[in-house]
């Protein structure tokens, strides 16, 4: 039923996706170069849309002086520079995000019953990731000028920073020129940086806080500790940090994390993590009683 469907709806399509010729005095189109573009012929390509393959005719335009092309049925219909839909690369985004690539080609397969390639996952995956961090880029600058809309909202009791950083493997090319723990050897990893911003209202019975469900927003980069206490700092102005009756900033024990709360978080008590402070505190009793597991544990 569902091919039947599918093939249904790609008849159903191929009628809107067959452009006509242009009527006379739609033969000219403005090109960027200040010229004209002229109307030249019509021109087919394949589009994967979520009834299926289809086949897209528009008109083509080229500038005689610069040599652009132009497809403006693309612009209109949003396949601009690409062979799927819309509604396909939102499909490919969802499960770009949540698995690797070829897991997502096998669930287009599964749940939508169209075939794509691996490599449409991942490249429509990156190119929407680019746009998100395009568009982050730009909140994190408005931000540095000083230039973020205020956010108006109830204050919030307890506001927590909280960052990390952990080495994720990485593809070679993504090390190169890069130093590793161990002098002389190459690195396989590359540490990014994540963050994330959460509320607490209540406590259990033995006075341990709890973290508010689902209130937590995360950000995370491969980026220097400058770049990323931009981006932090960011979200937790959406979150509304400067409204807040008590801030605390939490991390382990390292460097950046503390200068970088110094830095966009001043004032916000400052906390190493229960977990963090473990870690620490087992590294510390090893160092003090090597191979001596008794008074480790004491
Ligand atoms: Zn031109």
């Amino acid at each position: 039923m569902r091919a039947a469907l599918h093939q249904a709806g790609e008849t159903a399509l191929s009628e809107p996706l067959q452009y006509a010729v242009p009527a006379l005095d739609q033969r000219q189109l403005p090109c960027p170069c200040g010229y004209h573009a002229q109307y030249q012929e019509l021109r087919s390509q394949p589009v994967l849309t979520v009834l299926g393959p289809a086949q897209l005719s528009r008109p083509y335009y080229l500038c005689a002086r610069c040599h652009r092309g132009q497809f403006p049925a693309d612009v209109e219909l949003d396949v601009k520079e690409t062979e799927v839909s819309p509604g396909v690369r939102r499909m490919l985004a969802m499960v770009g995000a949540e698995v690797p690539f070829d897991h997502g080609r096998q669930q287009m397969k599964l749940l939508a019953d169209l075939e794509v390639t691996t490599k449409a996952v991942e490249r429509t995956a990156e190119a929407i990731g680019e746009d998100i961090a395009a568009g982050e880029q730009k909140e994190i600058q408005r931000a540095v000028q000083l230039d973020l809309p205020m956010v108006v909202s109830k204050a919030v009791p307890i506001l927590y920073v909280q960052m990390d950083g952990t080495g994720v493997p990485v593809v070679k090319k993504e090390t190169v020129g890069r130093q590793g723990k161990t002098e002389g050897q190459p690195t396989h990893t590359r540490e990014v940086k994540l963050g994330c911003i959460f509320t607490q209202t209540t406590w259990d019975k033995e006075g341990f806080p709890i973290r508010d469900p689902d209130s937590t927003t995360y950000v995370g980069a491969i980026e220097p500790a400058e770049e990323f206490g931009k981006r932090i700092y960011v979200e937790a102005w959406k979150r509304d940090w400067s409204h807040a009756e008590k801030k605390v900033v939490m991390g382990d024990g390292a460097d950046w994390i503390w200068n970088l709360a110094e830095q966009h978080f001043p004032g916000a008590a400052q906390i190493v993590d229960l977990f963090h402070a473990r870690q620490h505190l087992w590294e510390l009793a090893r160092r003090l009683h090597p191979n001596d597991e008794i008074n480790q544990k004491a």
